[in-house]
Order: structure tokens, then C-alpha cells, then sequence
């Protein structure tokens, strides 16, 4: 059975709740100057984000077809571009903001030239700029454009055009002077009939969405991967979204959103997060400067619960934080286990996975790899996240590694962060949201190897007989081959000894003298860091963690050894200690040869580790 809970992504349930409050909201009248945009239904609404991989989220009234209105004129100026280049098109109209309404004759005094392509007469403007003679009609080629940004073939909403059409003296006004003072080249009817017809494209929320993505990846169209803007003038068509995009509302609206968008009088808006995502809104109750009401409401709190303004994210997101990941049944903990053990990891092991991230996360890539880590969730019930390489993470992607971990435990399963000392915004945020966690604290496990050894302590009890009897020597690797007598004259030949938890066995450099078979408890084998590591590393570097049924020490049976690690009792432990001199002829003979097996292992082991990590 799959989980709704955690196959829904983070994202998606935001929009849901955003959605449900917003719907709450009912200022704004429907625009009524073009009569036919009064037949919309007030309680619509709908919203959409696609990210920049091409993920498209969507509720409410997404798929509700509208008239794209004053949001088609940034496709337009960016065809302008495309057809005329960036000089002409300047000597045409400017980029700076009016702060006037859409309807605004704002020229310039001598050349007649619009302030800015997002007023109408700029918009007009450049819609007589795009080429006539390139093969097709320029309608033809504004709607193949705008079948780029969406992906399928548009079409013109016949009675919005004509509604008006029949009624837009204005813009007609600002036309023929236009073509008085020589901006516009073509006879004004045939440019406005364009105007209005581009003005009536239907699109929904999420094609809107959709656009925007575009222009937040850099013109590529991040669902089809067909070309919508040349690269060059994406930073263009943004820019006067930004300045311009929101009429006399625009200064505020970067001060407070801090995303490029363009609005329009059917009710949609479409902004956008350079290098992340494209967000589109669409609810047809207007404010007095004819942005949507509940629209504009969608992305003030879309940019400040995540923290998405513009200028909070200098730095370009990175598609590939996710640096490694592994499973449990290939990445081992330093604990050495017995063969049973092991042979258990190897089939239950990929119920925890392990995703190593690095760089910086923004929201784009957070969306992303959250999305990755529930999806693997669903196979497996352990999820350890190393922070070791991140170096940052915003707000937005805090929010969204704790609605995932959120998601995790109402479904059952573990998640742990590890390494993120250094990241101490998420450390804070998580010890708030995860107070109730039942599992041990993710803070507890300052390196991945303590939490990869919990998750699999964890498993095993599930699939394997669990420790091995540790009092029974036969089941030592050092005593294969041996005879039950031979057994027998070890028992007696050794001490048993017992050390509490944290007592320290045996030190670095100390001569070896001796061996210890462990009969109870955990031992753990260490060394101090090394000299020059960076502040804030681990107190000790653990090399391994033995339990019952493991020996530890005895690669001093090989002659004149001094020990190369220290060994103290991690929890309290029982062992038998042996001294080496006791240890000789046949016997010694024989453990070595099983020592020199044991090692040839391990290192077989490495190699295929390396083999998987490389
Ligand atoms: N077609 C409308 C006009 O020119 C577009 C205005 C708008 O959406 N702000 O009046």
C-alpha cells in the first residue's frame, strides 16, 4: 500500500493549504472594461509551480482556461528581441518603469517612444515589431511562441478578442499615436487587431506556470526541453518584469515578493524564481491597479513562509547536490559484525539508504531531492542525510527537509541528519519540530557511521538470530579448524575479564602482550584525531565496534607488535584475555594461518566497497 503521506511531496502539500486559506480571501471585482471578462466565475482559483527539473505542481483551478491578457506582452517583447534584436527594439521602447497604470499614454515627450514594454502602449509597440515577413503571420508565430513556453498548440478565446475589440478606444488611441510619432511602423488596426488577439490567448495557471519556468531556466523549457527564449535575452525579458511587470504596484511588489512577474486582468499571474522555479496564479477578482487579489496574496506568501525573494538567492542552485548515495546493504557501518550479521545487512541493508549531500540547498534542489528521498522512503524505513559538504541551506529548504522528516515518521519510518553541526538554523529548527520524535534525537549522531550502526541495529533483530553467543569459542574466526580439546585448553589458559562502559583496554603503542575474545558487550577500537584536523572534528576517529563472538588485539600474535589502536569498552564488557606466551606450537600455527584468511577477507571486502563507491 503506498503511503499518501509520503508520496506527496512537500510542495505539493503546501499549495494545498495554501490554496484552502486563500480561497478565504474574497476582495477584487472582475474587470469590466472588456464587458465579456464579467462572465468569469469570482471563486476561482487556481495555482501552479514548476520547477526548473520540470516538476509541475498544481491545485485548485489550475487546469481553468482564461485569457492571458497583460501577461503575453513579456512573450511578445522577448519575440520583439528575438526578431528585431535588442537595439532596435530599444530604440522603440524604453525600461523604465512608469509607475503609472496599464493603460497609461506615458511617452516620452520628444520621441514618442513608451516608457516600458509592460505598459500597454509599450506592449503595443512591440507587438509591431515582430516580424511580418518570416515565413508565417505574426499571429501564427505569437501563438507557436507561446506553444513553446507550454508545450501545446494555443488558441485565441474568440469573444474576449472581439469584446474588446469593440471597445478599446484607448488602446486604440494610443496606437494611432504611436504611428504619429513613427514608433509604429504598420498601419494601426493591423497591429491592435494583434494586440487584442494575443491579449485573448487562453492559458491556465499552470501554463502559466509553465512560462515561467521557462524563464527561470534560463529560456529551456524544462518539461519538453524545446528552446522558448534565446538565452540572451531571458535576463532582458525579466528584467522588465521586475521594474515594470506590476504596473504602479511594481516598486512594492519587489520590495515585498522579490520575484519577476507579470500580471493581467483575466486574473493570472505569472512570476518567476531565476533558476528555480515559475509560479503561476490565476483568480479573476482584481485590485483597483487590475493585479489579482488573491494572486498577489498567493505569492507574498509564497516568497516570505519560504523566503524566496530575489536577492536572498545570489548564488545559481546547483542540480547536483546530491554527491552519493547508498544503501545499507552495501555501505556498511565501522561496527564488525559476525557473518550472520553481515549475511543479514546484505538482504535487509537496502531498508536504509544514504544520501550524502553537498553545496548549497536552495529551494530548486531541496524540491528536488526531497521529492528523491520520500520516493526511496517507500522501499526502505531508514533515511540518513550527511550534511558533512553542505555549506548553506535557505529557509525555504529547512522548511522543506522538516516537512519531509514530518512526512517520514506519520508513515513509520526514520530520518536521520548527521554532520550538520555547522548548520545551525536547521539544527534549531529541527530540535523545535522534532521535540516529539520517539526515535533517538537526529542530533545524537554527529557522523553518518553512528547512525548507519543504529539503523542497523535496528534491522537486525528483525532479520538475523541476533549476537552470536559469545562464550561459545568455537565460534571464533581465530579458532576455526581447532579441536574441541584445543578449545577447551584456551578457556583454561585465559583470564576473564571485565571492564565497564568507557574503560579504556588497550593504547596506542603500548606492547602487545595479549588477545581478547569478546564474550559480552561492545568494544570499541579508536585514534585521537590527527594532528592538524580541522576544529570541531570528532573527539576520536572510530575505526570499528567488535562485539560477542569477536576478538580484538590479537594482530599482536604476529611478534613484536606494539598495539596500533586503542581499544576501550563501549559498553560494559566481559572478555577473556590471552596472553600470547600462553599461545604456541600447533596452536599459534593454526591462528595464524586463520588470521591471514580473516585479513584477505576484509580486504576483499574493500576493495569491492571501493569498487562501490567509485
Ligand atoms: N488587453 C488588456 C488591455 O490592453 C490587457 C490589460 C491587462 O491585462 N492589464 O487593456
Amino acid at each position: 500500500m503506498t503511503n499518501r503521506a509520503l508520496s506527496q511531496s512537500p510542495v505539493q502539500r503546501y499549495l494545498e493549504r495554501l490554496h484552502a486559506e486563500l480561497r478565504q480571501i474574497r476582495g477584487g471585482e472582475l474587470a469590466s472594461y472588456i464587458p465579456e471578462l464579467t462572465r468569469a466565475n469570482p471563486d476561482w482559483l487556481g495555482i501552479a509551480l514548476v520547477t526548473v527539473d520540470g516538476h509541475v505542481y498544481q491545485v485548485g483551478d489550475s487546469r481553468e482556461p482564461f485569457t492571458v491578457q497583460s501577461i503575453s506582452k513579456a512573450i511578445t517583447y522577448g519575440l520583439a528581441l528575438e526578431d528585431r534584436g535588442l537595439d532596435t527594439v530599444l530604440g522603440k521602447v524604453g525600461v523604465e518603469p512608469s509607475g503609472e497604470a496599464f493603460n497609461s499614454i506615458s511617452l516620452e515627450q520628444d520621441t514618442g517612444r513608451p516608457l516600458n514594454p509592460m505598459i500597454n502602449a509599450g506592449a503595443i509597440a512591440s507587438t509591431g515589431l515582430i516580424a511580418d515577413d518570416a515565413g508565417s503571420a505574426p499571429l501564427d508565430r505569437i501563438l507557436e511562441t507561446f506553444g513553446r513556453y507550454t508545450g501545446h498548440a494555443m488558441s485565441v478565446e474568440e469573444q474576449v478578442y472581439r469584446s474588446e475589440s469593440e471597445t478599446g478606444h484607448r488602446n486604440r488611441a494610443i496606437a494611432h499615436l504611436l504611428y504619429g510619432y513613427g514608433i509604429l511602423e504598420r498601419a494601426p488596426e493591423a497591429v491592435l487587431d494583434l494586440y487584442f488577439r494575443q491579449c485573448s490567448i487562453l492559458v491556465t495557471a499552470r501554463d502559466l506556470a509553465l512560462m515561467g519556468a521557462c524563464l527561470a531556466n534560463s529560456g529551456v523549457n524544462p518539461v519538453t526541453g524545446v528552446i522558448a527564449l534565446q538565452q540572451r535575452y531571458v535576463d532582458k525579458v525579466l528584467s522588465v518584469m521586475s521594474s515594470c511587470g506590476m504596473y504602479d504596484y511594481s516598486g512594492a511588489w519587489v520590495f515585498n515578493v522579490g520575484m519577476p512577474a507579470k500580471s493581467g486582468v483575466g486574473g493570472g499571474i505569472m512570476a518567476v524564481l531565476p533558476g528555480q522555479f515559475g509560479l503561476g496564479v490565476f483568480s479573476p477578482l482584481l485590485d483597483p491597479k487590475g493585479n489579482s487579489v488573491r494572486g498577489i496574496e498567493a505569492c507574498k506568501r509564497i516568497s516570505n513562509e519560504f523566503g524566496l525573494h530575489l536577492f536572498n538567492v545570489a548564488h545559481a542552485t546547483s542540480s547536483s547536490v546530491v554527491r552519493q548515495c547508498a544503501d545499507g546493504a552495501h555501505l556498511h557501518s565501522r561496527r564488525y559484525r559476525a557473518a550472520s550479521e553481515r549475511a543479514a545487512l546484505e538482504i535487509g541493508g537496502a531498508r536504509i539508504r544514504i544520501y550524502e549531500l553537498q553545496g548549497e540547498l536552495l529551494f530548486g534542489s531541496t524540491e528536488s531531492i526531497t521529492l528523491r528521498m520520500l520516493d526511496a522512503l517507500d522501499e526502505a524505513d531508514y533515511l540518513i542525510v550527511s550534511l558533512k559538504r553542505v555549506v548553506g541551506l535557505d529557509s525555504a529548504s529547512i522548511a522543506l527537509l522538516g516537512d519531509m522528516c514530518t512526512a517520514a515518521e506519520t508513515g513509520g519510518k526514520h530520518v536521520f541528519f548527521t554532520d550538520c553541526g555547522h548548520l545551525y538554523a536547521l539544527r534549531r529548527y529541527l530540535q523545535k519540530q522534532l521535540r516529539s520524535r520517539q526515535s533517538p534525537q537526529w542530533l545524537e549522531f554527529a557522523e553518518t557511521d553512528r547512525a548507519l550502526e543504529w539503523c542497523e541495529d535496528a534491522l537486525l533483530p528483525d532479520t538475523a538470530a541476533g549476537e552470536d553467543a559469545g562464550d561459545d569459542l568455537g565460534r571464533q574466526y581465530l579458532c576455526a579448524g581447532l579441536s574441541a580439546a584445543q578449545i577447551a585448553l584456551i578457556g583454561e589458559a585465559g583470564t576473564e575479564r571485565r571492564f565497564s562502559a568507557g574503560e579504556t583496554i588497550v593504547r596506542t603503542g603500548e606492547p602487545a602482550d595479549s588477545l581478547y575474545f569478546i564474550l559480552d558487550g561492545r568494544a570499541e577500537s579508536w585514534l585521537e584525531p590527527a594532528a592538524g584536523s580541522e576544529p570541531g572534528a570528532a573527539r576520536r576517529l572510530r575505526l570499528t565496534t567488535l562485539g560477542p563472538g569477536m576478538v580484538f588485539g590479537e594482530v599482536g600474535l604476529l611478534g613484536g607488535q606494539r598495539r596500533s589502536a586503542n581499544v576501550s569498552a563501549e559498553s560494559d564488557l566481559r572478555c577473556l584475555q590471552l596472553k600470547f606466551d600462553a599461545v604456541d606450537g600447533d596452536l599459534r600455527e593454526r591462528m595464524l594461518v586463520n588470521m591471514a584468511a580473516h585479513f584477505a577477507e576484509m580486504l576483499q571486502e574493500r576493495a569491492a566497497l571501493m569498487q562501490q563507491l567509485a
